[in-house]
């Protein structure tokens, strides 16, 4: 039962993490592993191995890759860290990487190698820790999370320093610099230009290392950070001492010393500064003042158990009662300054032993990494070539899809454009035919119409050639009859051509039809007016029924030319005392004119003749007028082209009526 529930509240906890992941990855891993830095410098190792050990074995149980890989790192660090047990470490680092890389879990990866780098810290194997801090950095650059991009800047510069890459080093402090500075982060700031000063400090760059350190102390004053301060003012202090500015390195020293004395738990910095100063008097040969900040540094230095610090005390202990000729007590000192350098030195000896020995083993591991690195550049490569691939599948179904697209419209372009061409081509069939006809008229028309000139010119060469050979044996009045038949034939032939004329320009478009506003009853009156006399002569009688104006829209000239034939027919084709009446029908959408008379009328037969050119047809007045054939062809072809229509209602022996329209 406590099992159970123990197991549900892990489970709890497990999805607690992974929720934490999910929702923004690498800034929830930063955050777990700030933590746990927190934790390890403050738990104790045992208790938070045991605790660690069981969620690892809870997560295995339940198959909890990603958990698994966690609690590892956890673990590692717990070993890296506290218990020294680099090799546990190691193992449980390559379970993470194993997990990871499966998993592609770039964040995770991040952090596993992270944890890889601090385990050749430790052995002081920068060449190796280096290369996984680099992959780490790679891998961050598809992130843009600037906290753990500064750590890890700060960590590449410690371990380029290290392996004596001073440029790549001042390089990654210079980053943090500038993003200190852009995102105005004092303390960053400071810190940064500290470990530039120091860096140019050990390389003998001393006006370059000054600068920076001026520049951390102005940041560490202004926001208030005695320890640091004091710190700088005694770098600062140290380089004019080692450039034997004596005065400047004493008035850093002083200043230092101020800040120090009203500074708790500052025991080391404090001996060491005295330590310094007391450098500075014995260089000034003034060994009581020596001896006297020496007294001060002591005390101080034992209490901080800081070795290195106390030797160095011994030393200029020793150094300063020498000076002052206390070769008894200097000797004490030179003793004890000794013992602790053997003291050092074995203890030194043993680390390195250790390191050896750590390195053997984890070199021995090295290559389950290698392999693990291989494999994953070998799941990379297969990755790209299977992306490759469906790329390369991708744009050849694109490719084939527009094809086919393409043949397709094309298909269907030149099916409407076949469709097109055959309406085309049936159109102009049809007017070709249609032209034909027209022509095959024409050509009718033409040949009835030389014949019709044919007539009279024929007469007129009789009637002259009578006149030239028989002048003399013609009387007065035979010439006068000859002249008047040459008159009758010469009007005819001009009537004729006249008609023939007029018709053959409406043909070639040399009449423009253009509307314009008249008054047909004030035309129809002029009509009547104009061949009243030729009415007079057959005593027959014109009535224009209209009284009122009839305002019409149409091209004048044409419509009174087609009044003046139909009335001039009337008249022909009537009787002695005959009547023809003329006048207008309103319509809903246009003007009917019609021109009726009592005369002879017209077959049936004839009627469906008269405004065909084809079939010219023409007959004698009942004054035995002669025709032309060619005034209802022209009256039609005037009709027409002002949007109109003419016919003819007639009776033999009766009458006829020829009406025409003219549109609104
Ligand atoms: P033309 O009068 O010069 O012969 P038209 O084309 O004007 O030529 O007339 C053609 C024919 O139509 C006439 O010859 C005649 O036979 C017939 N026609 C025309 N108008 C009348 C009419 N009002 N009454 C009887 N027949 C007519």
């Amino acid at each position: 039962m406590l099992k159970k529930a123990k197991h549900l509240f892990l489970y709890l906890l497990f999805i607690s993490i992974n929720l934490q992941a999910q929702s923004s990855a690498i800034s929830s891993e930063w955050e777990w592993f700030k933590a746990l830095k927190d934790t390890l410098s403050a738990r104790n190792a045992e208790e938070l191995l045991e605790n660690k050990q069981e969620v690892l074995q809870s997560a295995i149980d339940i198959e909890r890759s990603d958990i698994v890989s966690k609690i590892s790192k956890e673990l590692a660090f717990i070993h890296i860290n506290k218990t020294n047990d680099l090799e546990k470490a190691m193992s449980l680092l390559i379970k993470a990487l194993e997990i990871d890389e499966k998993a592609e879990n770039n964040t995770a990866l991040i952090f596993t190698y992270i944890g890889f780098y601090q385990l050749f810290e430790k052995i002081e194997d920068y060449y190796y820790g280096k290369e996984f801090l680099e992959k780490a950095s790679n891998l961050l650059r598809n992130y843009d999370f600037p906290p753990l991009r500064i750590y890890l800047n700060k960590e590449l510069g410690y371990t380029y320093w290290m392996t004596g890459e001073l440029g790549k080093s001042i390089e990654q402090h210079q980053n943090i610099l500038t993003y200190a500075k852009a995102e105005r982060i004092p303390k960053l700031e400071a810190e940064a230009h500290t470990d530039l000063a120091s860096i140019y400090a050990n390389e003998n760059e001393f006006d370059k290392a000054l600068s920076h350190y001026q520049n951390a102390l102005k940041t560490y004053r202004r926001i208030k950070s005695p320890l640091p301060e004091a710190e700088c003012l005694t770098a600062i202090a140290d380089i004019y001492l080692l450039q034997n500015n004596s005065e400047r390195a004493y008035e850093n020293y002083l200043a230092a010393l101020n800040i120090l004395r009203d500074v708790s738990d500052a025991e080391i910095q404090l001996a060491k500064l005295y330590n310094s100063v007391a450098q500075y008097y014995l260089k000034k040969n003034n060994a009581e003042r020596a001896l006297a900040n020496l007294r001060l540094a002591n005390p101080l230095a034992q209490k901080s158990q800081n070795q290195e610090l106390i030797q160095n005390t011994y030393g200029l202990l020793s150094k300063a009662y020498k000076e002052l000729g206390d070769y008894k007590k200097a000797l004490e000192y030179s003793e004890l300054f000794k013992a602790l350098e053997d003291f050092l030195q074995k203890e030194k000896n043993d680390r390195n032993i250790l390191k050896m020995q750590s390195r053997h083993t984890i070199n021995q591991k090295q290559s389950l990494i290698d392999q693990l690195e291989l494999n994953r550049i070998q799941k990379d490569f297969e990755l790209e070539k299977e992306k490759r691939f469906k790329e390369f599948l991708i744009i050849m179904v694109a490719l084939i899809a527009i094809i086919l697209i393409l043949i397709l419209t094309l298909f269907i372009l030149q099916k409407r454009n076949n469709k097109k061409l055959k309406e085309a081509n049936l159109k102009v069939k049809a007017q070709n035919d249609e032209l034909e006809d027209l022509n095959a008229t024409k050509d009718k028309f033409f040949s009835i119409i030389s014949h019709d000139l044919k007539g009279p010119l024929n007469s007129l060469t009789s009637f002259s050639g009578l006149l030239m050979n028989h002048t003399s044996s013609l009387s007065t009045e035979e010439i006068q009859m000859l002249a008047k038949d040459l008159d009758k034939s010469l009007k005819n032939l001009f009537a004729l051509l006249e008609n023939l004329l007029q018709w053959s320009r409406s043909q070639t478009g040399n009449i423009e039809f253009t509307a314009e506003e008249f008054d047909l009853t004030e035309m129809l009156n002029e009509n009547k007016k104009l061949l009243d006399k030729q009415a007079e002569n057959k005593k027959i009688d014109i009535e224009v029924k209209n009284t009122k104006p009839i305002k019409v829209k149409a091209h004048r000239n044409s419509i009174t030319t087609v009044i003046r034939n139909l009335l001039s027919n009337a008249i022909k084709f009537t009787d002695e005392a005959g009547q023809i009446k003329m006048g207008v029908v309103e319509e809903s959408n246009q003007y009917v004119v019609k021109i009726a008379d009592n005369g002879v009328g017209m077959p049936k037969d004839v009627a469906s003749k008269i405004f065909r050119i084809d079939t010219k047809h023409s007959t004698q007045g009942t004054a035995k007028e002669k025709g032309t054939g060619l005034g209802l062809i022209l009256c039609k072809e005037f009709v027409e082209k002002n949007g109109g229509k003419i016919w003819v209602k007639s009776e033999e022996g009766k009458g006829t009526i020829f009406s025409f329209s003219i549109p609104k």
